[in-house]
């Protein structure tokens, strides 16, 4: 039953100041390559407005994220108007010394000397393992203790109670990065709620990924928007998934790709906290866009390396979720669907490998969802 009372960050007397931070897995390109004209006047408006942190890692955008860090930040701003998260793709070492090795080349990448917050990326049951085996969390600590790490931590990806050993296991961390928003709140698959409070339980500062799921909470369907939007008419989707992340007291940072400048002007504006109504209102569309949401994808794109068929998995969960939505829309995304097919593998091409899935932050079974997809985009 909705506990009106827990969930009244109004009445809680929560202040709450705009923790927004500038992720940059997503950046806008123009031709296949980094657009820096839209990059700086996205950063330089982000700072304008008071924003500080920007997110990146190793791995992401195949390093131009961190070369974004270099021209935007390093070679144009003062280090002391910004702040950088950092990961080690721990996953990449065999030894400790690979640690050292992908350290010093991201400070490199980055043009800078010491990063505000260091996080292992990406931990989930596999990957603690080789943390563990190539002592990882030491690297971390021995960083913070030379001050080129000012905070360390680690980005989550598994279920509460492997969260909760971790961080038994490992109290000198002091930030967690995890996957929290509305509907995936109370999942088994991502267990948002349990997450957040294990680590608010050890005391940790709660950082945030995908509050808009990919950008699947801006747009849900009609039904749960007329629900949102009786309330505020003025407020987005988007602004909604926000809110509610930005209302959990014990989150310091919510971190999201911000592509155009109407949306970032609009993601760093002031927010009151949610009432219990407002909350409550929430959860009943939150139950909508579940029973309409075929396939959780978020389109992330980790998957996409690995099917041997070159099967876009991202894109048919999308369009498989739109029709499913909307039948009526078969006119439009059929056609859609063969063309992209026409230079892909198709839906019905998937041979059921799973390499797909052990890399899927959402834990979605793919090779089921993809024969359902087949059906119906198929037929
Ligand atoms: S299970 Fe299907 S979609 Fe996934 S990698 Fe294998 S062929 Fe590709
Ligand atoms: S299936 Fe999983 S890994 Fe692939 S794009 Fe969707 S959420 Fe990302």
């Amino acid at each position: 039953m909705f506990q009106a009372d827990l969930y009244n960050f109004k009445k809680r007397g929560n202040t709450m100041k705009n923790k927004m931070g500038f992720g940059l897995l997503r950046l806008p390109e123009t031709e296949g390559k980094p657009d820096w004209n839209k990059i700086f006047a996205l950063t330089d408006r982000y700072l304008e407005l008071g924003g500080t942190y920007f997110d990146t890692c190793y791995t992401y955008m195949d390093g131009v994220s961190d070369m974004a860090i270099k021209k935007a930040l390093s070679e144009r701003k003062p280090r002391d108007s910004f702040r950088v998260i950092e990961k080690l793709p721990g996953y990449f070492c065999s030894t400790y010394e690979d640690c050292r090795k992908y350290f010093d080349e991201e400070l490199r990448r980055t043009g800078l000397e010491y990063f505000d917050v260091f996080m292992l990326h990406w931990l989930n049951g596999e990957n603690y393992e080789i943390a563990e085996r190539c002592e990882e969390f030491r690297f971390l600590k021995e960083k913070k203790e030379e001050g080129t790490a000012l905070r360390i931590g680690f980005s989550y990806h598994d279920s509460a109670d492997l969260l909760d050993r971790i961080l038994t296991a490992h109290p000198e961390m002091d930030v967690v990065l995890l996957q929290v928003n509305y509907l995936d709140w109370d999942t088994a698959g991502i267990e948002s709620r349990r997450c957040y409070e294990t680590a608010v339980k050890h005391g940790k500062r709660v950082f945030v990924m995908e509050p808009v799921k990919g950008g699947t909470l801006a747009d849900i369907p009609r039904e749960a928007e007329q629900i949102l939007r009786d309330i505020h008419s003025d407020w987005s989707p988007a602004d909604w998934a926000l809110r509610f992340v930005q209302s959990l007291p014990g989150v310091e940072l919510c971190l999201s790709g911000m592509n155009e400048l109407s949306q970032l002007e609009a993601n760093m504006r002031s927010f009151e906290p949610l009432s219990g109504d407002e909350t409550e209102a929430l959860f009943r569309a939150r139950d909508i866009i579940t029973k309409n949401t075929e396939v959780p994808c978020t389109g992330c794109g980790y998957c996409l390396d690995h099917c041997p068929m070159g099967i876009p998995i991202p894109g048919y969960f999308r369009m498989y979720n739109e029709l499913k939505r909307y039948p009526e829309d078969d006119w439009k995304v059929q056609p859609a669907y063969e063309q992209l097919a026409a230079s892909h593998g198709r839906a019905s091409d998937c041979i059921g490998c799973g390499s797909c899935e052990e890399h899927c932050p959402q834990r979605i079974e793919i090779s089921e969802n993809m024969k359902r997809a087949a059906e119906l985009l198929e037929n």
